[in-house]
C-alpha cells in the first residue's frame, strides 16, 4: 500500500510565518490545521518582529507587520493554541538583530509572553541581503568579506543574550553566495560564541527551495554545533500552509547523520528536549 508523504509526523516545526507579516498566506489556524493533518506535534509561530529598528515611514508592511498588530498576533496565537488538544502550538517571534538596537528589541520582547525568540540576520549595514528585490547588491562585492561580516554579527546577536535560537544560521548563502577557501576557521570561531551563549540553533529547511538548494545550516556548520553540544530545533520557514514541515525527512536524515538525537522545544523561554522521530 501507498504510504501518504507525511511532513514531519511526530515532529516540531518552530518556524512559522502568517499572513500579518504580508508575504505569507494563510492564518494561525490554517498552519495548525495543516502541522495537525502531517502528524506534527508541535508548532511555534515565529512571525516578523516590526521594523523597530527603522523610522516609522521607512518601514516596509511587505517585510513585517505594522507594530500596531503585535498584540493581535500574540492574541490570535494563543486563542488558536487554546482550541487545539493534541497539537502544543507555541508563540514565538523571528527578531533582527541590529547593533546598537539592542535596547528597543528588549524592550518589545518584555511585552508579550513569547516561547521563544528566534534571533536573525537579514541586513548588512542595511543591505537586505535576502530579498530578491536588493539581490542586485552582491555584484561587485568580496565574497570572503561578506562572510566574516556576516558571521560577526551573528556572534553578536549570539553574545547579546537576547535570543534563544540562531534562525537560519548562514543565510548568507540563499542566492548561491557560498563560502570560498577555508571557511572552517570563521565558523568555528562563531559556534564557540554560540555554544558559549547557551543559545540553540536553527536547522532550517527553507534553504532546499531557494537558489542554493540546501539545508541551513551547512554540514560542516551543524557538525560543528555538535562538537560544541550547541543545540538544535527545527522549522520550515513555511509562509503558507501547504509548507508546513516541508522536507523534515531530510532534515532528519542530516540531523541523525550528525549525531544528534532530539531537538529543543521551549516555553516561556525555558529549553526541554523532544527525540528526533
Ligand atoms: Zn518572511
Ligand atoms: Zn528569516
Amino acid at each position: 500500500m501507498l504510504r501518504k508523504a507525511v511532513g514531519g509526523k511526530g515532529l516540531v516545526d518552530y518556524h512559522l510565518h502568517t499572513r500579518r507579516c504580508g508575504h505569507a498566506t494563510g492564518a494561525v489556524a490554517d498552519f495548525a490545521r495543516a502541522a495537525e493533518e502531517k502528524g506534527l506535534l508541535e508548532i511555534g509561530f515565529a512571525d516578523h518582529i516590526p521594523q523597530y529598528f527603522l523610522p516609522e515611514d521607512r518601514r516596509d508592511p511587505g517585510l513585517a507587520m505594522p507594530e500596531e498588530e503585535l498584540s493581535a498576533y500574540v492574541a490570535e496565537v494563543l486563542e488558536t493554541a487554546a482550541g487545539f488538544k493534541d497539537l502544543e502550538i507555541k508563540l514565538g517571534i523571528e527578531a533582527d538583530y541590529v547593533p546598537g538596537r539592542e535596547q528597543a528589541l528588549e524592550a518589545i520582547l518584555g511585552r508579550y509572553p513569547f516561547d521563544y525568540v528566534l534571533g536573525s540576520v537579514h541586513y548588512l549595514d542595511g543591505w537586505g541581503f535576502d530579498n530578491p528585490a536588493e539581490i542586485a547588491g552582491y555584484a561587485g562585492r568580496d565574497v570572503d568579506a561578506l562572510y566574516r561580516e556576516y558571521f560577526q554579527l551573528i556572534q553578536q546577536l549570539a553574545a547579546s543574550g537576547l535570543f534563544d535560537v540562531v534562525a537560519h544560521p548562514d543565510l548568507l548563502k540563499k542566492f548561491g553566495c557560498r563560502p570560498r577557501g577555508d571557511i572552517l576557521p570563521l565558523y568555528e570561531e562563531t559556534v564557540r560564541v554560540i555554544a558559549a551563549s547557551g543559545m540553540a540553533v536553527e536547522v532550517n529547511t527553507a534553504g532546499l527551495r531557494q537558489p542554493v538548494g540546501e539545508i541551513y545550516p551547512a554540514p560542516l556548520f551543524l557538525e560543528l554545533c555538535h562538537r560544541y553540544g550547541v543545540p538544535v530545533t527545527l522549522g520550515s520557514d513555511a509562509h503558507r500552509p501547504d509548507d508546513v514541515g516541508r522536507d523534515f525527512e531530510q532534515a532528519v536524515t542530516l540531523l541523525r547523520r550528525v549525531g544528534y538525537r532530539e531537538v529543543a522545544v521551549f516555553e516561556r523561554r525555558r529549553r526541554r528536549y523532544r527525540p528526533l522521530r
